[in-house]
């Protein structure tokens, strides 16, 4: 695996490849098997597979969030070299935002889609996601990009970002990758004590209950689900709503194969975000 740490030595490396198909993994490190995951789809698509490992600063608008963010360069690098990726850029953070100024993300806008969900609870995250992704789009050029559904809202957003930069690059939406008790993947669960990560499988119970109940009226079914999540005295849950897949507008009862249902919970201060679709 060869690593770059500047913007212009991996441009220059891949200009030199021609007609050569790059699958795109990007990530924030402290890698687990959902991105294994998706760099495993990579491979079996792609000639070449990239994977970014870059902690974004202006898509965090809590400071601690950004601060306590996990960083495990050296058994992240392991564990891409084991999954035979051929590229790891790891850039600085002054490699991307050399000045202030580079910092300020307000030429993104999508609309209703980022002013919901994700979007109402972290104001201009989704703006600071569309920097850094076109950032890394622009230097890495794929022609494959992969996304994990754990991200849903993300997906969307950067589904519209491609469009508005007229990019050409396929997007391919990979399941989301759980724990055996259905808690999903991420590099934030490490921050969790014994008994929150024993209450955060809760989020996957509830998401169950709902996708078992999904013929019942989804008032009382929604309000059912969120008790299972309520029920811990250290879940502060943020939103649980059930939405139309495309426009994340909220729906009164559940539309089958358009239907999302999407959580966001601080379990002990830890904030995790789930979802499935219905
Ligand atoms: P992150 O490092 O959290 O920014 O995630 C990088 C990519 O991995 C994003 O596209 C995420 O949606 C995806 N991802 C993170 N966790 C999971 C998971 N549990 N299952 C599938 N994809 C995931």
């Amino acid at each position: 695996m060869i690593i770059f740490k500047k913007q212009t030595d991996i441009r220059v490396y891949l200009k030199r490849l021609e007609a050569i198909g790059i699958g795109f993994v990007p990530t924030m490190g402290a890698l687990h098997e959902g991105h294994l995951s998706l760099i495993r789809q990579a491979k079996k698509e792609n000639d070449l597979v990239i994977v970014s490992i870059f902690i974004n600063p202006t898509q965090f608008n809590n400071s601690e969030d950004y601060t306590k963010y996990p960083i495990k360069v050296e058994s992240d690098i392991k564990m891409l070299t084991e999954a035979k990726v051929d590229i790891l850029f790891m850039p600085s953070k002054e490699e991307i935002y050399p000045e202030e100024k580079d910092l300020n993300n307000d030429n993104f806008d999508f609309g209703t889609l980022e002013q919901v969900l994700e979007g109402k609870m972290r104001k201009n995250h989704f703006k600071g996601v569309a920097q850094i992704v076109s950032i890394l789009l622009n230097t890495v050029e794929p022609h494959k990009l992969y996304l994990g559904q754990k991200d849903y809202q993300q997906y969307l957003i950067i589904k519209m970002l491609i469009q508005q930069l007229n990019k050409k690059v396929t997007i391919v939406l990979c399941p989301i990758v759980r724990e055996a008790k259905g808690l999903a993947m991420s590099s934030r669960n490490v921050r969790l004590s014994p008994k929150a990560h024993l209450e955060a499988n809760n989020i996957f119970k509830a998401l169950t209950y709902l996708e078992e109940h999904k013929s019942e009226k989804l008032e009382e079914v929604s309000r059912k689900a969120k008790e299972i999540i309520t029920q811990s005295n250290i879940a502060d849950l943020e939103y649980f709503e059930v939405v139309d897949k495309n426009t994340l507008s909220p729906l009164l009862s559940i539309e089958k194969g358009n239907t999302l249902a999407c959580i966001a919970v601080k379990i002990d201060g830890v904030r995790l975000i789930d979802n499935i679709l219905l």
